[in-house]
This record gives C-alpha cells, structure tokens and sequence, in this order.
C-alpha cells in the first residue's frame, strides 16, 4: 500500500463507501489530472469513464477554468452573499438565466446538488404558504428516483440503499411508479410505456393536487438509480398535469443538465420549462462545488414584501455564491458559448451508439440503453426473465477491479456498468473503454 493510501486510511472517512472494503480494494490517491485521464500516486493513469461522479464536462485541468479560478483568487476569493455580491456570481447568474429554457428568470445559489434540492422544495412549500394555500405541503416523486443524500433530498428519493437506514428521519412523499422503459412490455415502445406509466401518475395528482406543494423528478435519467431511463414525452404530459391542477414542477437537472443528454438542458427534449431547476455538477466543468436553482420570475414575486411580512425566503449556506466556484461557472459556460459543444458531441454520442450494439447479444446483458452520452449496460442473471444477479454476488465491483488493471475507472452502480466520460474523450478512448467493460462483464458473470 503506498504511503498516501496508509496516511488516508487512517484519518479520512470516504463517501459512499464501506471503508472496510479497503482491506481488499485498493483505495486510489490520484495526484494529477489530464484531460480525460486521472493519474495516481504510482504513476498510472486511468480514463475517468464516469467523469468522476459526473461533474466533469471538458476533462480534467481545462486551462480556461483553471485560469479563471486563479484569476478569481487574485481579486476576491468569498464574500457573504446575504447584503453583498460579486461579479462572477452575477455575470453567472446573467448567463444561467440566458442559457436555460424561458421563463427561469431568477437565480438562488447553493454549494451542492442536495443542498439545491433542499432549496427548491423550501422555496415550493414557502410559496404556498405565502399566498394564502398552506395546505399544499406535500411532494409526490418517482419510485427509483434519487435526489441527494441530506435528509430532505433523501426523502423525496427512493434508492433503498441510500434511504432505508434513514426511513424514520424521513417526512412521508407520496411515491409515483417511475417511467423507467426496463420495465417496459416486450415490443413496447419507451415513448407507450411512459405514456402508461404517465397514467399512474395523473391518478395520483388527480386525488393529492390539493395538499401538493411540487412533483419533483430527474427528467429522462433516473442516474443513481442504475442509469434509468424514460422517454421525454412524460415530461410533456407532466407539465400539462402540473398547470392543470397548480402543482409545482421541479426539475432536478443536477446530473444530466449542460448537456449529458444530448441537449444542453433535458427538458429541451420535451419541449417544457418546470417552474424551478436544479442544477450542479457541470456548473463548474467539475472544478468546484456550486448549485443553482433556477425559478419564475412569479414565484420570487410571491416572497417579495415588506419584512414584517415573513415572506422572505431566509434559507441560507455560508457559501452561498462563492466567487471561485462562480468564476468557474462563468468559464464553463464561455466555453459552451465559444465552442460547439453539443454539435461536436453528436460524434461521442454515435460512437457509444455504435460500442453498445455488442453487449445486446451477450448473455448475461439483460438491457442496453443509452439517452445522449450516457451509455448503460446491465448485467443480467437470465436476460429472458429479467431476474437481477444477487447484489451480494458483488458482480459490478468485479467489473471495476479488471477495468482499473486495464486504465479505466469504470465504477459501476450495482450490476450496471455505464460510461459517462468527459465530452473530450476521443473515439479511440471510447473504444478502449468498451473493450474494457468487454472483458470485465465476461469475468464478472462467471460462476
Ligand atoms: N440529484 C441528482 C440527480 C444527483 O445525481 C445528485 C448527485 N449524484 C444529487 C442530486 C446530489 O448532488 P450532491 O452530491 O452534489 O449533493
């Protein structure tokens, strides 16, 4: 074990994680970053496949991020954001607004996804009680959604693992059966199963409209669900359901926004604005922790009074929009302003298309499915019957051991192994990255 691993190990308790897996499982200080490639301590370098936890857009060390946060740093590293401002708070905040679908008008920062989730059923549950409909204090969420791991966020996701420990902390959110196309009939469209599953949904808003603040869902992706996947018309029908009854949409854009599936923002693909949007990760091209929420010009008016009032919305992180990580927000999306982005990574998207068609016949493969540049393939004990492999059986983290002896990481969720890289990983890298997951399934299935 080199000497960086032993002086983690003993002070550093790591997220997600059963630390004693480390007595078997190498634990990865990574001292540098290069583009799409992670370099530990020993010198080995590994393909960020995941783009480490999804925040990487560019790849890693992006010289105009870099230069913008340095930049920063110079003049102005934080100021509190309660009474004061900053420049690369507005200038993001400006951008945000232009970039995002019509409507989204104005900004509230936060300094993680959960934290943006937190802000954004805070904000849907106020606005009720501010005009006058206190009753509406319920969230209605999808089966197999997750949201972020504080207590709220927790709450209103539905990943067993993460959330059953936690059940009796946790406020009741009235559960919709997902879209998820997995389950879908066979010969069944994604576009008629969300269409049917949509249905189940309706029901449930016909009877709770009246005590529901918001619906809040992952549009297209359900990520830490085991890259879940839905066809963008249940967004469009979701959006009529919401007006129809005054219920609150939230949209948590956290993972897939700035432009993981295909288009910049998923809710472009189903042609509708929610009435907030959480977003994190990208913002920062993966440099530093920063989220948004973004809402109607509407609901912020309903906050906007006298202070005797009480109608302002008194939520508050010390970071609030830390001027780094706005810089480099603002770099990120000079860089989606200045370059092609989601023209050039119509290429990426057609190369994991293209690496995909070969796990569909493999035996143990029960499902593959891609939605822009996340590609997903589950491993399956019996394709036919759809029956999972036993989660003790630990077949992803197999996957995981070989891809990282090959100079990939390659973290699967669960039985799942998925890629969602860098947008600058080349053809080439791709194809490693297939032949690497290849190679893992097969030893990973055996026995
Ligand atoms: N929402 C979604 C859809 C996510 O994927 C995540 C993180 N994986 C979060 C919320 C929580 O974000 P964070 O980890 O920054 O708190």
């Amino acid at each position: 074990m080199s000497s960086l691993s032993q002086r983690d190990l003993s002070v550093l308790w790591h997220p997600c994680t059963q630390m004693k897996e480390h007595e078997i499982y190498p634990l990865l200080p990574m001292v540098k970053g290069d583009g799409v490639y992670l370099i530990d301590d020993q010198g080995n370098r590994y393909i960020d496949a995941i783009s480490s936890w999804w925040v990487n857009l560019f790849g890693h060390g992006r010289v105009e991020i870099k230069r913008a946060v340095q930049q920063q740093a110079e003049e102005l590293e934080h100021v509190i954001f309660s009474g004061c401002s900053n420049i690369p708070a507005i200038e993001l905040a400006e951008k945000l607004v232009a970039i995002t679908p019509k409507g989204l008008d104005r900004v509230f920062y936060a300094d993680c996804g959960s934290a943006a989730v937190e802000v954004s059923l805070k904000m849907s549950f106020q606005y009720w009680k501010n005009i006058g409909r206190p009753e509406k204090q319920k969230f209605i969420a999808l089966s197999n959604g997750y949201h972020g791991e504080t207590v709220g966020a927790l709450s209103v996701g539905d990943v067993a693992l993460y959330k059953e420990t936690y059940g009796p902390m946790l406020f009741d959110t009235i559960m919709a059966p997902s879209p998820d196309c997995f389950y879908r009939e066979q010969g069944e469209s994604w576009y008629d199963y969300s269409l049917r599953q949509f249905e189940k949904m309706r029901s449930l808003v016909e009877k709770h409209h009246h005590e529901t603040a918001a619906i809040i869902l992952e549009p297209l992706i359900q990520c830490a669900g085991n890259m879940r996947m839905y066809h963008p018309v249940y967004l469009t029908k979701l959006r009529d359901l919401c007006d129809e009854f005054n219920v609150h949409l939230i949209f948590d854009e956290i993972a897939v926004g700035f432009g993981r599936t295909g288009t910049l923002f998923a809710c472009e693909q189903a042609n509708v604005v929610p009435d907030f949007m959480c977003v994190s990760k990208g913002i920062t091209g993966g440099f530093l922790p920063l989220a948004a929420v973004l809402t109607r010009e509407s609901i912020y008016e309903a906050f906007y009074d006298d202070y005797s009032s009480l109608k302002g919305f008194l939520h508050s992180h010390s970071y609030t929009g830390n001027a780094l990580a706005c810089a480099a927000g603002v770099a990120t999306l000079n860089i989606f302003e200045q370059e092609p982005i989601l023209e050039n990574n119509k290429k990426l998207i057609n190369k994991l298309s293209e690496v995909a068609e070969q796990f569909v016949d493999h035996p143990f493969v029960g499902d593959v499915r891609q939605t822009g540049t996340v590609l997903a393939i589950e491993m399956m004990k019996d394709k036919k019957t759809k029956e999972a492999f036993d989660w003790r059986e630990r077949r992803g983290i197999r996957v995981y051991q070989h891809a990282l002896t090959q100079g990939a990481l390659l973290r699967p969720l669960a039985n799942v192994v998925y890629m969602m890289p860098p947008y600058v990983i080349t053809e080439e890298e791709i194809e490693l990255l297939a032949r690497v997951a290849w190679d893992g399934i097969n030893k990973a299935v055996k026995d």
